[in-house]
């Protein structure tokens, strides 16, 4: 339904001031570096990624606020931008309903008319009609219901909290039906409980009217929780898109591995392949793996989830399936409500696991760790690879 071709954006054009090579910092460089993407109809879409990676320019081009150095961009069959043909549909023709991170209502308007905004200035075209002011009261009263501020009406703008505000932007995207709204860290004002809620809402509202979404942010939870794809970005480039499973099980690279969150990515290399399975040489010992792409020979980072782990005391009998197993000690634990994160000495390394709160054993306790081969990732580290630091989060309000 959007199709993304080879787009590129330099703000610093080459030779200017602050152009450098890949790799020394987000802040130089092209901000899109030949960027395609394919969004479906009705899909909710987001663009993840480090703080400086692109993905305000890439949605900003998209909505045709921003004008690309090269590439084509087409919604549904119609060009909206192309390098090759100079075709530049502007922003208002465009249509998008579009939410930002500053929600921006009009303070001096009340509710109903923040969101009959939009179709009051609408220039009627082709496919938009010129609506009756009883047409335009429905379509109003429809986005306030959606968003579930439908008694809202005739309140001041001004006196919603920061959740209904967001809302209320929401329902300002929505209600002249755009093919597709774009949104830019619309949650991150938020603190983290209103955040999580309204994670939900926007979901909801998604899948019920079927609107096709841009979203983007820098949260890896937020993006696995809402998306149908996450496509993630790094430094104006693409690194992966998939399902959130995908993206969480089988990164396909150590900065999305990274970014997404995983502690446990031991250095290896592929010694031994039978079929799909294959044993990895690391500084804990050999690892077996159910399914293994990559040649004998490859450097690896091993992925094993901290949830994945089974914890047990070290004296207890093994239950004598074939997992991998490592022996180690306790030497750090953080409650945290529904479950607890152990730190466990193995050898030199450090590995991060999660017990469930009545089965957590204490620090100092020495404990067997072990793990199924179906568990066990592994992710093909390139050469010169960069170390990529996770944003923080932001504190919450
Ligand atoms: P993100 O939204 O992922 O944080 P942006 O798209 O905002 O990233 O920025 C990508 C890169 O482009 C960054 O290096 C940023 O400094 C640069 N950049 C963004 N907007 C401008 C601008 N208007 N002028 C110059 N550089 C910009
Ligand atoms: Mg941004």
């Amino acid at each position: 339904m959007l199709s993304i071709a080879k787009v590129t954006k330099n703000y610093t054009p080459r030779g200017g001031r602050g152009v450098k090579r890949r790799g020394q910092g987000p802040a130089t460089g092209p901000a899109l570096r030949g960027i395609d993407l394919e969004v479906g109809r009705g899909q909710f879409h987001t663009l993840l990624g480090p703080s400086g990676c692109g993905k305000t320019t890439l949605l900003r081009s998209i909505a045709g606020l921003e004008r690309p150095d090269s590439g084509t961009i087409t919604l549904a069959g119609t060009t909206m931008f192309s390098s090759a043909t100079g075709i530049d549909v502007s922003p208002d023709r465009r249509g998008f309903g579009m939410v930002f991170q500053s929600y921006a209502i009009w303070p001096h308007m009340d509710v109903f008319k923040n969101v009959a905004f939009p179709l009051a200035v609408r220039r009627p075209g082709r496919t938009t009609p010129k609506l009756s002011r009883a047409e335009q009261r429905e379509r109003v009263e429809e986005a306030l219901a959606a968003v579930g501020l439908a008694d809202y009406a005739g309140r001041p703008a001004t006196n919603l909290s920061g959740g209904q505000q967001q809302r209320l932007a929401v329902a300002r995207a929505l209600v002249t039906r755009p093919p597709l709204v774009l949104l830019d860290e619309p949650l991150s004002n938020l603190d983290a409980r209103l955040r999580e809620s309204m994670r939900f809402e926007l979901k909801r509202l998604q899948r019920e009217t079927g609107v096709t979404m841009v979203y983007v942010t820098h949260d890896q939870a937020e993006a696995l929780a809402l998306s149908d794809v996450v496509t993630v970005m790094s430094a104006g480039s693409i690194e992966q898109s998939g399902s959130p499973q995908e993206i969480y099980d089988q990164p396909s690279s150590l900065f999305v591995a990274e970014f997404v969150g995983a502690p446990n990515l031991l250095p290896g290399v592929v010694e031994h392949t039978a079929g799909d399975a294959a044993r990895v040489a690391s500084e804990a010992g050999s690892i077996a793996v159910d399914r293994c792409r990559l040649e004998q020979g490859a450097r690896v980072r091993v992925l094993m989830r901290p949830e994945d782990f089974t914890v047990t005391p070290a004296d207890a009998a093994p239950d004598g399936a074939d997992h991998n197993t490592f022996e180690g000690v306790i030497t750090a634990t953080a409650f945290e409500g529904e479950r607890v994160r152990q730190k466990v000495q193995v050898g030199d390394l450090t590995v991060e696991c999660h017990a469930e709160r009545h089965q957590a054993l204490s620090e100092g306790t020495s404990v067997r760790l072990t793990i199924p081969p179906a568990q066990v990732r592994l992710v093909p580290e390139a050469e010169g690879e960069r170390r990529t630091e996770r944003q923080p989060e932001p504190a919450a309000a």
